[in-house]
């Protein structure tokens, strides 16, 4: 007899249609708890509504929560995998939060819905039993936080919601999923190669992020300053470039010693320090800012988040960004 423990956060996969109003929106009883005794023989599944959250509210403390609730899954050594469901809009911040912070004996695999269960087409019920199969395959080991939605296994770190309504929204842009679900058959095709986790007590630091424009200048940074900033992560134009309006404002917060860590505003490919005109990735890179390869900006801002919790110092903080 195999063992799942099944975390509900809130999200789509646990909301329902108001009928009158069309209004889609969390339900009395979670609409999963009829299904889940349907997918597997010989599968017992640990049921619990951790949150009920629409996952914009969820914040890194929540995570925090669920990351508690999972070590102490590792440490109880009774299941062969977890499976959180999530909403979709900050499943992947979650996912990524999980991956940096957890070392579990057991594959963790979150999925969601982009229907509610009771809409035609409804995605929800298939995800869950997907990412059900994902969390008992053995291949799923040591594999990092996995996320499963429309069929496809993808990794936490590079995962994204790429579609605000089509089911086939998580995609990783730069090498695709890592592995599919066809039918019954949970089937892997690539791994990561490397892994790194961080132990964590707190999630509280205050990491701000800012999306570069043509035209930018230093408004946003300078009323950053006023505020109790720890971090600030910046979706850059391109490769890694700012405006040279922004300088003034980036440099001021650069002065305080606050990381500032970039990332590109582009859907696909890395943020490297390439160009050496004024606001350039090289001139940037001189004053002291630390590029994030391979990040979007919310994965790099958690990682921040949780890299201050280490209290490493910039000069550390720039090293772990590059591996
Ligand atoms: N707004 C919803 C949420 O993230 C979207 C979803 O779950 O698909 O909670």
């Amino acid at each position: 007899m195999k063992r799942i423990l099944l975390l509900h956060t809130g999200g789509t996969i646990s909301m329902s249609t108001d009928q009158r109003t069309g209004a889609v929106k969390p339900s009395q009883e979670h609409p999963l708890h009829q299904y889940s005794h349907l997918f597997e023989e010989n599968l017992e599944i640990i049921e619990e509504d951790i949150f009920q959250l629409p996952s914009p509210h969820v914040t890194p403390h929540d995570m925090l929560i669920l990351q508690k609730r999972l070590i102490q899954a590792a440490e109880e050594d009774i299941y062969d995998g977890a499976v959180i469901t999530h909403g979709t809009d900050t499943l992947e911040e979650t996912a990524y939060f999980l991956d940096l912070t957890l070392d579990t004996p057991f594959p963790v695999v979150l999925t969601g819905a982009m229907r509610p269960v009771d809409e035609l087409g409804s995605d929800g019920v298939r995800n869950l039993q997907n990412a059900i199969w994902t969390s008992l395959s053995l291949e799923a080991r040591d594999k990092g936080v996995l996320v499963v939605l429309n069929e496809e296994i993808h990794t936490a770190r590079y995962v994204t919601k790429t579609h605000t309504t089509n089911v086939a929204t998580f995609r990783t842009p730069t090498f695709g999923p890592i592995g599919i679900v066809s039918k019954h058959e949970v089937r892997f095709f690539q791994k990561l190669i490397f892994n790194e986790t961080y132990q964590i007590d707190r999630a509280d630091k205050n990491v701000c992020m800012l999306k570069a424009y043509a035209g930018m200048d230093s408004t946003l940074f300078d009323a950053l300053l006023s505020t109790d900033l720890d971090g600030l992560v910046i979706e850059a134009l391109g490769a890694g470039n700012l405006p040279p309006a922004a300088l003034p404002g980036l440099k001021k917060i650069l002065e305080k010693n606050i990381p500032v860590v970039i990332t590109s505003r582009a859907f696909n490919g890395i943020a490297q320090d390439i160009y050496a005109y004024t606001g350039g990735g090289k001139h940037l890179k001189e004053l002291g800012v630390i590029f994030a390869p391979g990040l979007s900006g919310p994965k790099a801002r958690i990682k921040l988040v949780i890299l201050l919790e280490q209290s490493f110092d910039n000069e550390q903080i720039d090293l772990i960004f590059q591996k």
